[in-house]
């Protein structure tokens, strides 16, 4: 479940790909969902990888460019504004592209056939360079606001991300981010 103010995580089963998100940002995507009603939104995630890869940090969930167009079950997002945004993060931050979020009103937060294919695409777009891009989905009613993550390594069925709020509360006492046993 999604609750504004406080920090996400998402891992898949065996660890390979996770993402977090601070409560800041976790609070920004309910309110554009909110913003949004019934129609579906999205935007860009813009972060870095831990040094094993294995964990996404997510530093910027951007809005709905202008230029997106939406439906009550469809969302195309736009270009507007972007391009400018990823220069400055990756100038001031060293932070980049990381994949795209997805609000989908009162349903499941699954990707469509859509959704998956857009991935599949990004992943191989040099224009992107993104061979691993995550797909956040915000699914759910207002008073319950569900979250899940795929990951679509380039060529491979995506992975999914499950919340994993065991980790989280580790995760305050010590180093959230220890590299994988096998020190890939
Ligand atoms: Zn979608």
């Amino acid at each position: 479940m999604l609750i504004p103010g406080k920090e996400l995580c998402l891992r898949s089963v065996d660890n390979r790909f996770g993402i977090r998100l601070e409560g800041a940002h976790v609070a920004s995507l309910v309110a554009e969902c909110q913003k949004a009603g019934n129609q579906e939104t999205g935007g860009i995630l813009i972060g870095h990888y831990s040094r094993d890869h294995a964990m996404a940090f997510v530093t910027d969930v951007t809005s709905a460019p202008i230029d997106s167009k939406r439906g009550n079950t469809w969302f195309d997002r736009g270009v507007r504004g972007l391009k400018r945004k990823l220069q400055i993060s990756w100038r001031k931050a060293n932070t980049f592209y990381l994949g795209e979020w997805h609000f989908h009103p009162g349903a499941s937060p699954s990707p469509s056939s859509v959704d998956s294919a857009q991935m599949a695409e990004i992943a191989t777009s040099p224009h992107y360079a993104c061979p691993e891009p995550i797909l956040l989905i915000v699914g759910g009613t207002e008073a319950h606001r569900n979250v899940a993550g795929y990951v679509y390594e380039k060529g491979m069925q995506p992975y999914t991300l499950f919340q994993d709020d065991k980790f989280l509360e580790g995760g305050k006492h010590g180093e959230p981010s220890d590299p994988s046993p096998d020190g890939r």
